[in-house]
């Protein structure tokens, strides 16, 4: 929480901004996520002046958080995209990105997720496989169009990182072209007419604190650029070092900015390439809350435990990669309780945190899950047929709802109580 400009205490109360977390629950409803927009623009700023000089553009990595308001404000910041699905790509024409303005990432794209990029004249198709490549070329030719294409090296470096499933860079993932297999690839470009090859793109993982494996990692894009190079390659443009600056969620480091930019300057000026970055968590994590109201207390095994109307469909992060989020009582009290602060959801793994240290709480009393901004209400889910939490940004003295909440109406809407059944011996249909 080390770069949350955006939160402070006024009279012992938790604010966003000029708002009182009190007033957004109180006339929002709870749960709900809170983002601070000077948060966002501060961790921007701090990473855009650290790269100062560089010939670079930021690709804010849509899944970390795609609301709309949140994109918008990223792209009057300057920020372009990274995205990883057609619907992603679809959001971010939405939010008045161009094509542009866009990398498209991702393992597993579908031939119609290639054809609707290059209709959307994306900058980069960051391709992961050879079968991809061939399927990219097939796609292309087809609308007689060339696609640019980054290639996706998988460097084998692998990252201290929190949970092994946010680590992408090593052998053996599913992630990317293995560093030994690229120039086969960009070779057999060669023989592909409509696909060119515009740069060399890797993404090594997530929450990543050390500047080290991103030298490493840019070190071996630039060997593999100067390789293709000898080997005829005029049309590179571009060097893309990815995602994965961490944040600090408590006690832990965040990425040193000024460590990172010294260890990525010299070989992004040797590249004579534009860097390309895809920070996500880096830069709305900080900037979210979840807020949630405690429904009940009770004691159990010696244990204390309070009960939040959040639950793991709202944040599902400290049960799939054992994330620590901060929690914070809303009101100040001195009393203090050591405490399992756990979801409604009928699953064990449903818990913010536990052995807790929080304020003294009871049943109404509001508390502050931190560094939700990343990877919450995007992996939102309607599990136990909860409706998803409405997300609100602040702006200063101002707040406005950005994504109402859920209603029941909405959960059922494409369900049918009375089958329509269709008969499969009617081959044709
Ligand atoms: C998820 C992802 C990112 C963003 O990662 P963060 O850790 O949120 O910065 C960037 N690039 C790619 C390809 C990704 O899959």
């Amino acid at each position: 929480m080390a770069g949350a400009v955006g939160y402070h205490r006024t009279n012992g109360t938790l604010a966003c901004e000029g708002v009182p977390l009190p007033a957004i629950a109180e006339r929002v409803g709870t749960p709900c996520y809170v983002y601070s927009a000077a948060t966002i623009k501060a961790q921007y700023n701090a990473l855009a002046n650290a790269l100062a000089g560089v010939d670079v553009r930021l690709h804010y990595s849509v899944k970390a958080n795609s609301n709309l308001a949140i994109l918008s404000l990223l792209r009057s910041l300057g920020a372009g995209v990274d995205i990883v699905s057609g619907g992603e790509l679809q959001r971010a024409l939405h939010a008045g990105f161009t094509g542009a303005d866009v990398v498209f990432s991702g393992v597993g794209k579908t031939p119609a997720e290639l054809e609707a990029a290059i209709r959307a004249g994306v900058k980069t198709i960051n391709v992961e496989s050879i079968a991809e490549l061939e399927t990219l070329n097939v796609v292309a030719e087809s609308m007689g169009a060339v696609a640019p294409v980054a290639l996706r090296v998988n460097p084998d470096v692998s990252v201290e990182t929190p949970h092994p499933y946010t680590r992408t860079g090593e052998h053996g993932m599913k992630f990317g072209i293995p560093d030994d297999q690229v120039l086969d690839v960009a070779r057999s470009m060669r023989a592909m007419r409509s696909v060119t090859l515009v740069g060399m793109a890797a993404h090594i993982g997530s929450q990543i604190v050390r500047a080290a494996p991103y030298a490493e990692t840019a070190q071996q894009l630039l060997e593999l650029c100067n390789a293709v190079r000898s080997d005829g390659v005029t049309t590179l443009r571009y060097m893309d070092i990815g995602g994965g600056l961490a944040v600090s969620y408590g006690d832990d480091e965040p990425a040193d900015l000024q460590e990172f930019a010294e260890a990525i300057r010299p070989i992004a000026a040797a590249s004579g390439l534009q860097l390309l970055m895809e920070p996500g968590r880096y830069l709305v994590a900080d900037a979210g809350t979840l807020l949630t109201r405690v429904v009940y207390r009770k004691h159990s095994g010696g244990k204390e435990i309070v009960i939040t109307d959040a639950g793991m469909n709202d944040l599902i992060r400290p049960a799939l990669y054992e994330a620590y989020h901060a929690i914070e009582r809303v009101e100040p009290t001195d009393d203090r309780i050591v405490a399992d602060v756990v979801g409604p959801v009928c699953e064990s793994g449903d818990f913010f945190g536990l052995d807790r240290e929080i304020g003294n709480v009871a049943a109404g009393d509001l508390l502050a899950v931190r560094s939700a901004g990343a990877y919450g209400y995007v992996m939102a889910s309607n599990y136990n047929t909860r409706p998803r939490p409405a997300e609100v940004l602040v702006d200063g003295p101002r707040y406005a709802v950005v994504t109402a909440r859920e209603q029941y109406q909405d959960l059922v809407r494409l369900e049918h109580l009375t089958p329509t059944w269709s008969d499969a011996s009617c081959a044709s249909d």
